[in-house]
């Protein structure tokens, strides 16, 4: 027996292919093969294929120019187009669909760094999390009692509690991240953290300009220089208030795919695990409101460039969200504000 939790709307995925804003074949991931993936490429006769297979485990596609060799001019792929779906590796079958899997617990999710994803949350009324059970057994079957340790009893307790908070919609988003940071015992938000909004544009700046389209939104942004003040906040939050439910969807996504991943069930990690969420979601959002400084508007277009842009940096490169976590840290500052 075991059971599968998922987001709702994570069927109504598909890939939009040709027509995709930023392709995922072209960031410069290392697109890992499975065994089976490499043992087709490697014997393919086809030199277009297996001169593009690393002979070093764990085996990769090897990039050119920074992107996936099979990538093409029209955006589509080469193994697809040649020798169909299912010749695909997994890492490429299955993205942006991620499972993780806690004894017999699997949590699927979509990840937000793709933009086809962010399309379905503009149009998502609710985030809900869906339960399904499935049984090997007969036996199975009379049983009906899905199991799990204490521990992972309790961190799904704690799921449901903080996504509770998350999705009241009574309250404003910032509101509701507040009352979490509450029922965790963080230490108060920074409240002036647009003061402190230069640093978190900094950190887009240095690490997240991984395409043409979010370059182009740090040259607007660069160009201005025009500090971020409270106003200006408060404006781009009136001016765009549907922005609430599409970064709702965010902060749900988010502690929905992290929070079994917690190392235990200290309060200590919680607070970290927490902050760490805030940390990004607000570097998304002051990176927008400086958008909307700079140019006077901002399409969803402009805020679906910056999640997925920053996402695929933060989300897909270990380490990276710890260390500017850690970085943060250190300049002892306040988590900042969580806008909207
Ligand atoms: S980023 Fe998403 S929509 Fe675009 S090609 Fe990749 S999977 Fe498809």
């Amino acid at each position: 027996m075991f059971r599968v939790d998922k987001l709702n709307y994570y069927d109504k995925f598909s890939c939009s292919m040709g027509d995709c804003p930023e392709n995922c074949c072209q960031m410069d991931w290392n697109i890992l093969l499975d065994k089976a993936a490499y043992e087709k490429y490697q014997n393919c006769e086809d030199k277009r294929v297996s001169s593009f297979i690393s002979d070093e485990s764990p085996h990769l596609i090897m990039k050119k120019d920074g992107k996936c060799p099979f990538f093409q001019e029209d955006g589509l792929c080469f193994l697809h187009r040649e020798y169909g779906a299912e010749f695909q590796c997994e890492t490429c079958r299955n993205y942006p669909r991620f499972t993780s899997v806690y004894e017999d617990l699997y949590v699927v999710t979509l990840a937000p760094s793709c933009p086809a994803v962010l399309d379905i949350l503009w149009e998502e009324e609710k985030t809900e999390i869906q339960t399904q059970m499935y049984y090997e057994s007969q036996e199975e079957l009379k049983e009906k009692e899905f199991h799990v340790s204490e521990e992972m009893a309790g961190k799904l307790a704690f799921r449901t509690q903080i996504l509770k908070l998350a999705q009241n919609r009574e309250f404003s988003l910032g509101n509701r991240v507040r009352m979490i940071m509450d029922s965790l015992g963080v230490p108060e938000v920074q409240a002036d953290s647009f003061e402190n909004a230069a640093w978190m544009l900094e950190f887009v700046q240095r690490k997240c300009l991984v395409n043409d389209k979010i370059k182009a939104q740090a040259t607007m942004i660069k160009e201005k220089k025009t500090a971020l003040c409270l106003e200006t906040i408060k404006n781009a939050a009136e001016t765009y208030q549907e922005f609430t439910k599409f970064f709702g969807h965010l902060l749900v996504y988010s502690i929905f795919e992290q929070v079994l991943h917690l190392k235990d069930n200290s309060e200590k990690t919680k607070q970290e695990w927490f902050e760490k969420i805030c940390l990004r979601l607000a570097t998304i959002q002051y990176w927008i409101v400086a958008l909307y400084l700079a140019k006077g508007v901002v399409t969803r277009e402009d805020c679906n460039t910056a999640v997925y842009s920053i996402m695929r940096v933060i989300d897909h490169f270990e380490g990276m969200w710890e260390d500017y976590y850690r970085e943060w840290k250190r300049t002892g500052k306040k988590i900042p504000e969580v806008l909207w």
